[in-house]
């Protein structure tokens, strides 16, 4: 019940603090936006800007590790075709971004770091509705390296689930199109959980497997590795697998992935910037294979790090 004692009123609304008290911790780092480079704690955008208010945005992540980025020119180009799907511009060219993104991990000092360069709709500047009038904002920022697998996890595979909820339509928000619509992934990481799993799986229109929050999925079976084809992010570290079967002379095609067909699989990993490629042993509480980290999987492992060190795959920093 409200009494009129406890009905606001301007003389008894609490005191409104007008100084902004953020208390969280940041993870130490470097951010540009605006024209000028912040620390991570102070990198804050407007709440009117589309790309928080609609997550009207598009971003890329490419990791630096021992120093050097890698292959950042496919992770630019990627930004690039993202930005002109959405119809988006930048004041900033491809060799300046490339410079911000280098002092960004300069600036940090950071030898292994996850960096990320965005491009929100931003907003126009006599607040019209019409995305064509918008300013598009440019932001970017490098902290430390961080995975989807922790150590544990990397040595023995991770528990994956999947989540018959939730579809990725690629009529509606674009998945190749790398994006902040993450609602999907979110519900069908809580699906997961529920199964009592480490992470995720969400299905594609048809029903196959598509992608997790934040990565790709392969499965090996008789020695050839398959990945799917649609409702995906063509990501960097699966075209990185591709490059490495070339390598290794390994079979690897794009198709539709049945539930049933990566649940039979011998050997499944996943592949994200955001700890190169994983391995999972379980999916939906099933043993994969032996239930233990295949050698497929463990080659392509090694080789994926140690090509970080080929100047034709990565670019070093220069810290000053
Ligand atoms: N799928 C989604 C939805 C992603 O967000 C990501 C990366 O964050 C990936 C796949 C993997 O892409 P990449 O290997 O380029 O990191």
């Amino acid at each position: 019940m409200t009494s009129a004692a406890t009905t606001p009123t301007a003389a008894n609304l609490p005191k409104v603090e007008l100084h902004h008290k953020d208390h969280r911790n940041y993870p130490h780092g470097v951010a540009f936006m605006d024209g000028q480079y912040l620390p991570m704690s102070e990198a804050k955008v407007s709440i009117l800007d589309w790309g928080f208010l609609h997550s009207d945005a598009t971003y890329d992540t490419v990791h630096v590790w021992e120093g050097r980025f890698f292959r950042l020119d496919l992770h630019l180009d990627r930004f690039f075709r993202g930005m002109e799907r959405l119809r988006m511009k930048l004041q900033y060219s491809r060799d300046e971004i490339e410079e911000i993104l280098a002092n960004c991990v300069a600036l940090s000092g950071h030898r292994a770091a996850y960096v990320e360069m965005i491009c929100t709709r931003g907003g126009s500047p006599t607040f019209s509705r019409d995305p064509r009038e918008a300013e598009n904002r440019f932001i970017a920022f490098a902290v430390p390296f961080g995975s989807v697998a922790n150590k544990e996890q990397l040595e023995h595979g991770l528990h994956i689930g999947i989540s018959e909820s939730v579809r990725i339509p690629p009529q509606s928000v674009d998945p190749s199109v790398k994006n902040y619509h993450w609602l999907d992934l979110v519900k069908g990481l809580f699906d997961a959980y529920d199964k009592g799993a480490e992470t995720a799986l969400i299905l594609e229109a048809n029903g196959n497997i598509a992608e997790g929050p934040g990565f790709n999925v392969f499965a090996v079976t008789d020695g050839k590795l398959k990945t799917p084809a649609f409702g995906v992010l063509p990501g960097i570290t699966r075209q990185t697998v591709f490059d490495l079967c070339g390598e290794l002379d390994l079979s690897v095609t794009r198709g539709d992935l049945a539930c049933n067909e990566l649940k039979n699989a011998d050997e499944v990993f996943i592949t994200s910037t955001a700890g190169g490629i994983m391995p999972v042993t379980r999916v939906d509480g099933v043993a994969i294979g032996d239930g233990v980290v295949g050698d497929i999987t463990r080659r392509l492992m090694d080789l994926y790090w140690k090509k970080h060190s080929d100047p034709s795959w990565s670019t070093p920093v220069l810290y000053r």
